[in-house]
């Protein structure tokens, strides 16, 4: 298969030298797009800054912004048959950038935020029979508002896991596939999750192909 993967926090600056982003590390991100290529299935890992090297074998292109991951999002995907959107993409830009460094001021500052694009949902409209996974990273009520993006950004397939595995080599998640039933998976290592969700795709593939069109479409998948 080629397979999309987001991975790592975006930043959205305001001035020259500060941005508002988050402390994501991309190491799941990272663990999938390993996964992936060891069993020969051809990577784009879009990631933003992270402190990781990209596994061999994997195409890397590096962004910064939500917009940025945006443009290489749309761009690869044409040319995919999975997208994985492990990214904390930042839900909000600040609305103008300082083009120099902003001085202090005495004043509260009250500055504008404006929506990034939800990259998973702006592709799930057009994404034809690709598969599409998202994560969702929720401190309360789980599994609802899992359930709510699920249907909202039309994935296929819906992790859920809490803020005690950001940074952590290991994760602890609950997985809902659509038309599915939730399915806990035990804590262990990002890789080995990495490798049963892999897997799980490739079981998914193959069961499309098998219950109809076996020909590849333009552009896309399966
Ligand atoms: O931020 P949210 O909880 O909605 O993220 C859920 C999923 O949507 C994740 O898979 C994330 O990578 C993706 N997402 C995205 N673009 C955004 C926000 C989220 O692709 N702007």
């Amino acid at each position: 298969m080629r397979i999309l993967i987001t991975a790592g926090p975006t930043r959205e600056f305001f001035d020259s030298v500060r941005f508002l982003s988050n402390p994501s590390t991309g190491k799941m991100g990272y663990a999938l797009a390993r996964a992936a290529a060891s069993r020969r299935h051809k990577v784009v890992l879009v990631s933003g800054p992270v402190a990781l090297d990209p596994p061999s074998g994997v195409r890397c292109i590096r962004v910064v912004s939500a917009a940025d991951m945006y443009d290489a999002c749309r761009t690869a995907f044409r040319s995919c048959d999975v997208a994985i959107f492990t990214a904390a993409v930042c839900d909000y830009r600040p609305a103008r950038r300082f083009s120099t460094k902003r001085a202090k001021k005495a004043e509260p500052w009250h500055m504008v935020l404006r929506p990034t694009r939800d990259i998973a949902a702006m592709l799930g409209r057009v994404k034809g029979r690709r598969i599409t996974v998202g994560f969702a990273m929720e401190d309360h009520n789980g599994r609802a508002h899992a359930e709510r993006k699920l249907c909202k950004k039309a994935l296929d397939m819906i992790v859920l896991n809490g803020p005690q595995n950001v940074g952590s080599d290991r994760a602890q998640v609950e997985v809902l596939a659509r038309a599915g039933t939730w399915v806990r998976w035990p804590g262990r290592l990002k890789s080995a999750v990495a490798e049963r969700l892999i897997r799980e795709l490739e079981r998914l593939a193959s069961n499309r192909l098998k219950r109809g069109d076996p020909k590849r479409v333009k552009g896309g998948l399966l």
